[in-house]
């Protein structure tokens, strides 16, 4: 079969996810050809994958999200050249963490980035610009978009995966799944449905127990976490109830909530709103809730940390961005 792989607006963590395959990796490579990994792991130029004659290529991953028209570009260019298209990795399926960005303008997020920044020293306040002149020299970079979004704004998608990164075994899964072309019907997550609860040790399921209710918010860095219970109920806001558990409950074995990275248990149309069912229905009374809003004072940041722009409400911010009623 033959594979491609784009990077698009990502950071790169995806990739290292396949490489974490190790001797897996080997044993895929039997039944796959890489005809296309770029730009992180392969030395081959984009006008090579639009040389390649549509549906060309079996199956193609994309892993990051749509911040620029290069990702918008080259992502239509792997829908074109790719039977099967996979949003590969929380960022491609719905934004990931970059997402959160689609809370501020473009403009608010330059300026932070290039000049308010502490660390920045940029005394002309030079912005990054699509094209610039240099010693003579015509530089063009591609032009941010307004908004982050998922590969699925772009084109269909016909797979989605979470994660950030997707865990190494659950990318095995996948890999001998499309091998053996074992896959759920187009449209779906690939995924095993079950909750990072279900994997957690902490879950008082497993003890015979039901989840006390939450007596009071915390930070991660606030208190001490008790080595066993549930982090729920132990006030730290786990989003483990409602999030896939593909990666195995890391990091509540670890001792720190899930906040969601697996993306949302299907069929979930709207992350942050299953999540905020979720949590505040365990919170004992309405003094708690106001503790929540004082913790996590801009409350989208929590339920919608890898998820707000293919969520209901970040297309809702989209559009009302477009009509210049919020900022
Ligand atoms: S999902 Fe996470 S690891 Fe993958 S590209 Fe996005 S930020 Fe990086
Ligand atoms: S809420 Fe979090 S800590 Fe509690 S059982 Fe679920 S995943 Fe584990
Ligand atoms: S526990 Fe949650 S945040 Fe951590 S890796 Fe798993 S899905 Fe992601």
């Amino acid at each position: 079969m033959k594979f491609a792989y784009l990077l698009a607006g990502g950071c790169g963590g995806c990739d290292m996810a396949i490489v974490d395959l190790s001797e897996k990796l080997v044993d895929a490579l039997e039944h796959l050809e890489i005809v296309f990994w770029a730009p992180t792991v392969a030395d081959v130029k984009y006008k090579d994958l639009k040389a390649m004659p549509d549906k060309s290529v079996d199956i193609g991953f994309v892993s990051g999200m749509v911040r620029n028209k290069e990702n918008e570009e080259l992502v239509k260019v792997m829908r074109e050249k790719c039977k099967i298209l996979v949003a590969y990795g929380i960022c491609a399926a719905l934004g990931g963490i970059p997402g959160m960005a689609n809370l501020h303008t473009k403009d608010e997020l330059l300026e932070n980035a290039y000049i308010k920044c502490p660390s920045v020293d940029n005394p002309d306040n030079v912005l990054p610009s699509p094209v610039s002149e240099v010693n003579g020299y015509k530089l063009t970079l591609p032009e941010l978009l307004d908004y982050v979004k998922p590969v699925s704004a772009v084109v269909e998608v016909d797979y989605f995966v979470g994660g950030c990164p997707p865990h190494h075994d659950h990318v095995a899964k996948i890999v001998e799944a499309i091998v053996s072309g074992n896959l759920p019907p187009k449209g779906s997550w690939i995924t095993d449905g079950k909750s990072v609860c279900d994997y957690c040790p902490r879950n008082p399921a497993l003890k015979g127990k039901t989840r006390d209710f939450i007596k009071e918010v915390k930070r991660m860095h606030e208190g001490k976490v008790d080595e066993e219970e549930c982090l729920l109920q132990q006030g730290y806001l786990c989003l483990g109830p409602v999030t896939q558990g593909d990666c195995g409950a890391l990091c509540t074995k670890a001792g720190i909530r899930c906040a969601g990275c697996g993306g949302p248990i299907p069929p979930t149309k709207d992350f942050g709103l299953r999540a905020i069912s979720a949590i505040t229905s365990l919170f004992e009374n309405e003094k708690v809730a106001k503790q929540a809003l004082e913790k996590y004072p801009v409350f989208a940041k929590l339920i919608y940390r890898y998820c707000l722009p293919g969520s209901m409400l970040g297309e809702k911010i989209e559009v009302l961005k477009k009509k210049e009623i919020v900022r």
